[in-house]
């Protein structure tokens, strides 16, 4: 569940050369030595046969059946002689680990591709959403960058180590999660839960991250080093019941909606972590002087600026505004069912996104001193599905070789992100686990044009599924391979 930086201004870059002032390559993991380069070329007709063969299984979540993803990547595996081990609370939605094993020197390395996709609309597909279709260089379908292609460069990197028999100080561990998009209960926390010996490592790799291109060209990367967490919260408003034509002052609904008014023009206080500060300076640092002295003023200590930045942030790039803060948006409003009738309750969802270390309970007595209303209760609705931890470290091994491959692959410069959204990482995270968000470069411009995750549509540029092959294999054997 991803939304790469959908909120940021475009024009804005159109004259920004970047490159230019990057610094340029070094010399990638083992390229004195053959074997532990492939061939890429020849490796590239395998990559697109299996993201096609994954894309064009309809794992549509809700239901999932994520088990015919399971069962193709299984085959897969013997026919490598990976070995590899299913685990479900439900046949339909299993889950599939396949381990490489290392000398055992190094802690294990993790890396995951959940197998769900989120709901089509197929009506408004150019293609149909489950059939890969090549077009002009893109492959579109449904789960394209949400999440085969992280599930298809984790494959082909177990795949390629094991072919090439790279000698490794660690084990790698591939997990191919079901129910990402709203059931982790079948897959991440299942796993956590009763299986977490198969799947125990030092670091981990999933979605989240990503590089920006902009105009055609790779700009910057991100990785996702930590996440907001998911916490709903519902404004019940309460009153009499009564006959319709014998208005009331306390019409529930009355009551509902100018809290939820309150409540939607309420912006929570702005907050940052490490990862969200050096991902606002960094920026900044290399983004076009209008637009970088936004980033620099919402950094300011003088609040009179840093507002002036929020407000515009607010208008023009709302992402970066939730990254500032806990976010609320209502997003469902109920009450009444008939028009003479006065309803007793009525009551609206708030989606809150808690920063990482927001506390919970100090937030919902916020939104209650906000509201100010007695007739309406402010509560959480049950308990949250996504636990806290901390962030990933960004003076970590696997942030330097993230770092060092983005350079050399992209020639682009990495910022750590914090994503708005949540991701399977968050109960790892919580066991202690450090864990990173990567993915393939995208074109900022394909969001807005409906090619986003989620979007209506889906796509990938082939060329950049490749890149981002390379990019995981060559980020892996950096940190997995003997030294
Ligand atoms: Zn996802």
């Amino acid at each position: 569940m991803r939304a790469r930086l959908q909120g940021l201004g475009l024009r804005a870059w159109g004259f920004a050369c970047l490159a230019a002032t990057l610094s340029a390559q070094a010399a990638p993991p083992g390229s004195g030595s053959v074997r532990l380069q492939p061939d890429w070329p020849t490796v590239e007709t395998e990559i697109l046969r299996h993201y096609q063969a994954v894309l064009r299984l309809d794992t549509t979540n809700p239901p999932g059946n994520e088990h015919i993803a399971v069962e193709y990547l299984k085959q897969v595996f013997d026919a490598e002689g990976i070995p590899s081990q299913v685990f479900a609370l439900d046949p339909n939605r299993s889950n599939i680990v396949a381990r490489l094993k290392g000398s055992g020197r190094k802690r294990p390395l993790l890396i995951m591709g959940h197998t769900d996709d989120v709901t089509v609309d197929a009506s408004k597909w150019k293609f149909p959403p489950f059939s890969a279709t090549r077009d002009g260089g893109y492959v579109y379908a449904r789960g394209a960058i949400d999440d085969k292609d992280n599930l298809t460069a984790g494959l082909m990197t177990l795949v390629m180590l094991k072919r090439l028999n790279v000698p490794l100080d660690r084990d790698v561990i591939f997990l191919a999660e079901s129910g990402e998009e709203g059931n982790s209960n079948f897959g991440i926390q299942f796993m956590v839960a009763q299986h977490f010996d198969q799947i125990d490592a030092e670091y981990c790799f999933a979605e989240g991250g990503g590089v920006t291109r902009i105009g055609g060209e790779a700009r910057f990367a991100t990785v996702q080093a930590t996440e907001k967490i998911p916490r709903g919260i519902e404004l019940v408003a309460h009153g009499i019941s009564g006959h319709g034509s014998i208005p009331l002052k306390s019409n529930a609904i009355v009551h509902l909606a100018s809290a939820v008014a309150k409540v939607g023009d309420w912006r929570p206080d702005i907050r940052f972590n490490e990862t969200t500060g050096r991902y606002f300076r960094g920026l900044a640092a290399i983004s076009p002087p209008d637009v970088a002295a936004r980033y620099r003023d919402v950094l300011s200590a003088d609040p009179k600026v840093r507002a002036a930045a929020d407000d515009w942030l607010v208008e023009h790039e709302p992402q970066h505004a939730s990254m500032l803060r806990t976010s609320v948006s209502p997003n469902i409003f109920a009450g009444g069912y008939r028009s003479n009738v006065i309803p007793s309750e009525a009551k609206a969802t708030l989606d809150v996104r808690m920063l990482p270390d927001e506390d919970p309970a100090r937030f919902l007595e916020q939104v209650a001193r906000v509201v100010n209303d007695p007739a309406v209760e402010v509560r959480f609705p049950s308990q949250n599905t996504r636990p806290p931890g901390a962030a990933a470290r960004l003076d970590s091994e696997p942030f330097t070789a993230i770092e060092a491959a983005n350079r050399r692959i992209y020639n682009v410069t990495t910022l750590p992100t914090m994503s708005t959204f949540a991701t399977d990482m968050a109960q790892l995270r919580a066991k202690g686990m450090q864990c990173y968000g990567i993915g393939p470069a995208v074109d900022l411009e394909d969001g807005p044009k409906g090619f986003g995750m989620h979007s209506d549509q889906e796509r990938l540029l082939e060329s950049e599924l490749y890149r981002f092959v390379r990019f995981n294999y060559e980020v892996v054997v950096d940190l997995a391979r003997a030294k």
